[in-house]
């Protein structure tokens, strides 16, 4: 960064506004080249501040003219800088002031503000992207309501659309034609969106328990109406969801959700107008694997809910950001798991905020839930405000219980519809409803405040002659940056203590009168805290964090039988997969330290049997069976190591699944067969297991390094019709040396290069191959007719899976973050929110090896290096090298 380093904005300077802003009137005019938009906003003077500017935003804006009510202003009348446009002397009774600036939609790669996607307008606000369209106070207190006039050409923007109802439309001159909406509600501008373009849609209704009808359309590009229906299902279970669980109704007549191809993230809930990657809403069963499929149903859910958490009542400012996105994402949580499995999505849940949030939060990068200073606020939308965030919102209904929760949240919107508020706001609320409770509510509020994960220890111990179990846990949370002295937080532990016959046994601590059956939920407080339990008829096996009840790493003295035991007999089905984890994890570093001691390593039978009677159920529970067969990713055993040892732990778990192929190959034939071809196609829960357990034993045929699992996988890509499992098979033959991996690759590409999401399907699977090649292969993916560096898409797929493929991205000599400097440094020109997310991936280089920590120094000094250093990527960067 040449021009000195970027400010930080810090928590503590918050102040409100000066001034208010009530009504926005906006017109855009549509021309290809510029789109001119002039805005009128009403000011009001706050009066619980003192008298100054109106201080707006502004970004790559040209400016045409500026009036206050009828009044021209000349350029003495105001100060332009490149960020702001300040206005002095204004009415203390407030006015209209006007603006007109001209844009350029088509020259916006950084797809923040208003940008066109395949020839079709769209907007993205958040965080801080409306200032890209006209001045404004771009902050989220700020909240008004709008009317808005679009105006393009009719032939090539038929579709003509804004937030609210459409209140009028017509021709105008040269082919023209223009619509007009306007959005009752107040909102923030970062809720604002428009899209014109050639678009088709499907339509469905939806009536709410209060009898209003509302209209819902998903807008997609022409030939894609037939990959549409999976998503509206899923928008009418959300709906219905919402009342039923949270008491919410939808408040308008018109739902309309849009899907564009160039989008940074998932999806955006602008009001009533959701903005969707298309990867969020385009499925068919031949384009569309299972994990789209809940994908789908997952985000819409997310964009839905937020029309009550986040817009009705919205965030102060953007340190408040997991107000709204925790919550939401603990909502999508919720209603995926009512939809399908329960303990199967949660485990799913945990696998990924150990994978990433996990991960975030022991690097450089590491920041509170609520952070108190940021560069640039786009840099944290990010696994901890999102997911452990969400941990934070399950803490809540664990401590207080359903009923507890729903009492603090019917508070919440009691106190604070149509407020922006704060994460304190709503922890009161849930305090405030509940006041029975005995929670130290200051001490829950370090979840917040303090970054990093906990690390809880401990140990059992059973005394027969007084029938007393003891169990002591200990919890330390270690320094992260800016953040050396941390103190104890309070850690909800859902538990219970399994008996030798396998049943939980009754509970009562030391002092209680009554014992209650199954799972109960202590409150660790302390640094090191007792907890007995008396009239304990056996001596127990404690079943701890029961469905992960608080984001904590758990190490407590199991033995091996112990966690056998716990995988068997747990009437916790979450525990019953993390007691295999567990001892997998074990067995596995283990081995790593075998083979770097320069041993052999030897997979022990016993894991091998236990894997053996995993499978003897799969019939039982096919969903479930498919997640005890996954062993820890290569990623998180990382987590697990002081210094990481990349090849270690690939050849441990190479050797490991093939030794479960080869050990197993008759019940793994006979699962694989039994889960084959169910009739129809269906994206319900048990089909969806029984696909997942059926690509989990193939997997293990072909870990086993024989013909057989080769010919199974040959077979299924050719034969199958379903997405699930031609991509499973494909990406089995992508990562083998298979003669006929060339050849299925190229026809795959062949039949598919006309659809996007297919394709980054392909280029995922080759970047995530463990091959020695698969560098170069990147490589030359990069120049392939269907990549393309400004679609953020193509680079999550083929970049971004790079970085994610342990062995190839950290493969010794740093070839592998040399790559990642180059499309850094090409992406900060074009993208930066993009760049910064690809940047992301070299945090943790201090964890690897003097070697390769060298040559990701090199590689991540280049990018500091680079002039005009996008804010976005110089945050990351900077604190990776601090750090
Ligand atoms: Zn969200």
């Amino acid at each position: 960064m040449d021009k000195g380093s970027p400010k930080a904005i810090l928590l503590k300077d918050y102040v409100a506004p000066a001034w208010w802003i009530d009504t926005v009137d906006l017109s855009f005019d549509l021309h290809e080249g510029e789109t001119i938009v002039t805005a009128r906003l009403g000011i009001r003077r706050n009066h619980e501040v003192p008298r100054g500017p109106l201080v707006l935003d502004g970004q790559e804006l040209e400016l045409l003219s500026v009036a206050v009510g009828s009044r021209p202003l000349g350029p003495d009348d105001y100060a332009c800088t490149p960020d702001h446009l300040t206005l002095n002397d204004l009415p203390d009774d407030g006015a209209v002031v006007e603006m007109v600036t001209r844009i350029h939609p088509e020259s916006n790669t950084a797809l923040e503000g208003l940008y066109k996607s395949s020839g079709n307008y769209c907007t993205q606000c958040e965080a801080e992207g409306f200032r890209k369209i006209t001045y404004f106070q771009d902050r989220p207190d700020v909240m008004a309501t709008y009317r808005v006039r679009v105006e393009a050409n009719r032939q090539a923007y038929p579709v003509l659309l804004s937030n609210g109802n459409l209140v009028d439309q017509g021709d105008a001159a040269d082919g023209r034609h223009w619509a007009l909406w306007e959005d009752p509600w107040p909102k923030p501008c970062y809720l604002f969106a428009l899209v014109a373009g050639k678009l088709v849609h499907i339509e469905d209704r939806y009536r709410t328990r209060s009898g209003r009808d509302v209209a819902l359309r998903i807008y997609v590009e022409p030939g894609n109406e037939d990959k549409c229906g999976h998503a509206m299902e899923s928008l009418i279970k959300s709906m219905r969801w919402d009342e039923e669980a949270y008491g919410l109704e939808y408040d308008l007549d018109i739902f309309n959700i849009v899907a564009v191809g160039d989008f940074n993230m998932g999806a955006m809930e602008n009001k009533s107008l959701n903005i969707f990657n298309t990867k969020y809403i385009l499925a068919r069963p031949d384009t569309a694997t299972d994990t789209d499929f809940l994908g789908i149903e997952t985000v819409v859910a997310h964009e839905y809910f937020h029309n009550w958490t986040g817009n009705r009542v919205t965030c102060r400012d953007w340190f408040q950001l997991s107000l709204k996105e925790g919550l939401t994402v603990f909502r999508d949580q919720q209603f995926s798991a009512d939809m399908n499995s329960a303990p199967v999505k949660r485990i799913q849940d945990v696998t990924r905020l150990r994978q990433v949030q996990f991960a975030e939060d022991a690097g450089p990068t590491a920041h509170p839930v609520r952070p108190e200073s940021y560069i640039e606020i786009n840099n944290f939308y990010t696994p901890t405000v999102y997911e452990k965030g969400a941990e934070v919102l399950r803490m809540y209904h664990t401590l207080l219980g359903a009923a507890g929760y729903r009492r603090g949240i019917d508070l919440y919107f009691a106190r604070h519809d149509g407020q922006a508020v704060t994460t304190d706001d709503f922890l009161a609320a849930m305090r405030d409803a509940n006041p029975d409770r005995a929670v130290d509510w200051d001490q829950f509020r370090r979840w917040y405040a303090q970054a990093g994960t906990p690390a809880v220890s401990g140990e059992g111990t059973y005394d027969a002659p007084s029938r007393t179990y003891r169990l002591t846990l200990r919890q330390t949370l270690a320094p992260t940056p800016g953040q050396p002295d941390k103190r104890p937080m309070l850690i909800p532990v859902s538990m219970g203590l399994v008996g030798p016959d396998g049943r939980d046994l009754p509970l009562k601590l030391a002092g209680e009168d009554e014992a209650v059956t199954g799972t109960r939920v202590l409150a660790l407080r302390e640094a090191e805290q007792d907890f007995t339990f008396t009239g304990v008829a056996a001596s127990p096996v404690p079943s701890l964090f029961r469905g992960f009840s608080a984001p904590v790493k758990l190490s407590f003295d199991y033995t091996d039988a112990d966690l056998t035991f716990l995988m068997a007999h747990d009437s916790d089905p979450f525990n019953r997969w993390e007691a295999g984890q567990t001892l997998a994890a074990r067995l596995l570093l283990g081995l790593v330290a075998d083979r770097a001691a320069g041993h052999d390593m030897i997979v022990p039978a016993s894991f091998v049997d236990a894997i053996g009677q995993t499978l003897s159920r799969a019939g039982e529970d096919p969903a479930f069976t498919a997640l005890a067969l996954t062993l820890p990713s290569e990623n998180y055993l990382g987590q697990l190591m002081g210094v990481i040892d990349v090849d270690g732990i690939h050849a441990a778990r190479e050797l490991v699944r093939g030794t479960i192929g080869r050990s197993h190959r008759a019940s793994l034939l006979a699962t694989y067969h039994g889960n084959a071809g169910q009739g129809a196609f269906s994206v319900s829960p048990e089909a969806i297991g029984r696909r997942a357990v059926k690509n989990a034993a193939l997997a293990y045929l072909m870990a086993a390094g024989d013909g057989e699992g080769r010919a199974l996988a040959l077979a299924q890509y050719r034969t199958a019709t379903g997405m699930t499992d031609v991509i499973a098979a494909l990406a089995l033959i992508a990562d083998s040396d298979m003669p006929e991996r060339a050849d299925a690759l190229s026809a795959f590409a062949a039949k598919w290069r006309q659809e996007p999401l297919v394709m980054d399907k392909w280029f995922m699977i080759q970047a995530t191959s463990a091959r020695p090649e698969t560098l170069a292969e990147v490589r030359a993916l990069l120049s392939h007719p269907g990549f393309n560096i400004r679609n953020p898409n193509k680079v999550y797929a083929l970049i971004g899976a790079f970085t994610g493929n342990a062995v190839a991205f950290h493969a010794a000599g740093g070839a592998g973050y040399e790559f990642l400097a180059d499309r850094v440094i090409e992406l900060n020109r074009l993208n930066p929110q993009v760049a910064s997310r690809m940047a992301k991936a070299f945090a943790r280089w201090r964890n690897y090896d003097a070697e390769r920590q060298a040559a990701a120094k090199v590689a991540l000094e280049r990018v500091a290096h680079t002039p005009d250093l996008s804010r976005d990527v110089y945050e990351i960067v900077s604190r990776s090298l601090e750090g």
